[in-house]
């Protein structure tokens, strides 16, 4: 029961695919009702949610448009009357030297990683506080800790996510909303196609990964379910590995 999402409404982030498609199925999986943002739609994580009997909305919107958060956030609330839990997943990175590193592919990352994730907990918070319950959870990175190489402004934008999760932390949680984040590993999505296709690369880091394998976007199903469930409840600004035993290496 710790576990049960029954009569919850979950709004996931960046769902078209990858990561945000794992967590929403796992999400319906335990009951869950979904809001499905993303830049482009996606069949398929419609027809697994419905196919298991569960309710999901689907909006395609651009998250790194702010002055258009408002509006996204009122029709995500509108398709099932409210919130209970935000997962701010969407995300982008940009490959390229610091020194060559584009103003664009900066402010790009930004927007997307931090700034919407800031707008959307804001709505979510507001929302949430009126109610005096709901779970907020982003999605950090071992760059939330490490350097990263040829991706400043990811590895900004995801350092900035896990002090963001402490912050609201330590103003909602006596709210009874609690923020915590999942720092995923290295996962299998097209977000990191580029470093698979690099043989080399992707050898050196699965040789450094003590599970011996890379994570899959069902690795993340548990985890996302645990905080945005019950059985978390007096967890508050904590930012969960979920990396194979990565960052214990
Ligand atoms: P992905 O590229 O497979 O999916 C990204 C999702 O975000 C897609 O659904 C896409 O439609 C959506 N999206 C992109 N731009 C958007 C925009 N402007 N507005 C709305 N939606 C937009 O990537 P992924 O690997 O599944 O990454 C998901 C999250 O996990 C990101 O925050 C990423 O930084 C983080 N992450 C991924 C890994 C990994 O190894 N794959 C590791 C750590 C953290």
């Amino acid at each position: 029961m710790l576990f049960d999402l029954t009569g919850k409404t979950a709004l996931v982030t960046g769902t078209s695919g990858g990561l945000g498609a794992a967590m929403a199925i796992g999400l319906a999986e335990a009951g869950a009702s979904i809001v499905a943002i993303s830049s482009s739609n996606s069949n398929s994580t419609v027809e697994a949610v419905r196919a298991i009997g569960g309710q999901i909305e689907q909006i395609s919107a651009d998250l790194s448009q702010a002055d258009t958060l408002e509006s996204v956030f009122e029709r995500a609330v509108s398709c099932f009357g409210k919130i209970d839990i935000l997962v701010n997943n969407a995300g982008i990175i940009r490959r390229a030297p610091a020194a060559e590193h584009s103003a664009k592919d900066w402010q790009d990352v930004i927007d997307l990683n931090l700034n919407s994730v800031f707008y959307l907990s804001q709505l979510a918070g507001r929302h949430m506080l009126e109610r005096g319950s709901g779970k907020i959870i982003n999605i950090a990175s071992m760059l939330s800790y490490q350097g990263g190489i040829n991706v400043p402004g990811y590895t900004a934008s995801k350092h900035a996510v896990a002090g963001l999760t402490k912050a609201l932390a330590n103003e909602w949680a006596g709210r009874g909303v609690q923020i915590n984040a999942i720092a995923p590993g290295y996962m299998t999505t097209n977000n990191t196609a580029p470093i698979v296709a690099d043989e080399a690369r992707f050898k050196s880091i699965t040789d450094r990964i003590p599970a011996a394998r890379w994570g899959t976007p069902d690795d993340l199903k548990g985890p996302v379910v645990f905080l945005a469930s019950a059985a978390s409840d007096y967890m508050n600004g904590h930012v969960l590995n979920v990396d194979g035993g990565w960052l214990a290496r």
